[in-house]
């Protein structure tokens, strides 16, 4: 793709932060993964506690030469007293993270689901921070998930807050395909 313009780069190295309890902070990510891949950006989202199933994301991504998912997580719904193999495992994708955001090959890079991670206390603000700090200059970062702690709040540029106002889910819809996942 050729229509990056030459600047479009050097405005980029701000970190947004997509949390709280509403429907949207993933979504919201892909939006602007969609946006980004159109000016030709290189994307890269990592996806921390998510299994390698078969959301539509990862199908519309294989379409996209400049946008690539990793759904690094385990194939079970993580409880909430953590067991060792998923400290591991986070500890793991992080580690993973790392490499892909100092290897400079993406413009932008998404961490899905990195806030409930560290909410769960399988990551530490502090070790996701000091990986963040010691980036390449000039990489886009954006961390989804519920309950950002407030050291990653602090820390970030943008951060939005969904609030859930309704939801169908209360009213008994479930998950429906293409619109969840
Ligand atoms: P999405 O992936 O649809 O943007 P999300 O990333 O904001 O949602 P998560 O916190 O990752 O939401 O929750 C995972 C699943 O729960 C998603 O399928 C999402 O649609 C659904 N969900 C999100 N918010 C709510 C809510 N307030 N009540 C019930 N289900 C929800
Ligand atoms: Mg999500």
């Amino acid at each position: 793709m050729s229509c990056i313009s030459p600047d479009i780069k050097s405005e980029l190295g701000l970190v947004q932060v997509y949390t709280g309890n509403g429907k949207g902070k993933t979504t919201a990510a892909l939006g602007l993964a969609f946006r980004a891949a159109g000016r030709g950006l290189e994307i890269l989202m990592i996806q921390f506690l998510k299994p390698p199933a078969n959301y539509g994301e990862h199908i519309s991504a294989e379409k996209v030469p400049n946008f690539t998912i990793l759904p690094l997580g385990l194939d079970h719904m993580l409880s909430k007293v953590p067991r060792d193999i998923d400290i591991k495992i986070a500890r793991e994708t992080l580690q993973r993270a790392k490499e892909e955001i100092y290897s400079g090959k993406y413009d932008l890079v998404i961490l899905d689901e990195i806030n409930v991670a560290m909410d769960w206390k399988l990551l530490s603000p502090d070790e996701v921070i000091g990986m963040l700090k010691g980036r390449p200059k000039n990489i886009e970062i954006v961390l989804t998930g519920r309950g950002a702690p407030n050291e990653i709040v602090e820390y970030a540029d943008l951060v939005t807050e969904m609030v859930p106002v309704k939801h169908p889910f209360d009213k008994g819809t479930g998950a429906r395909e293409g619109i969840e996942y």
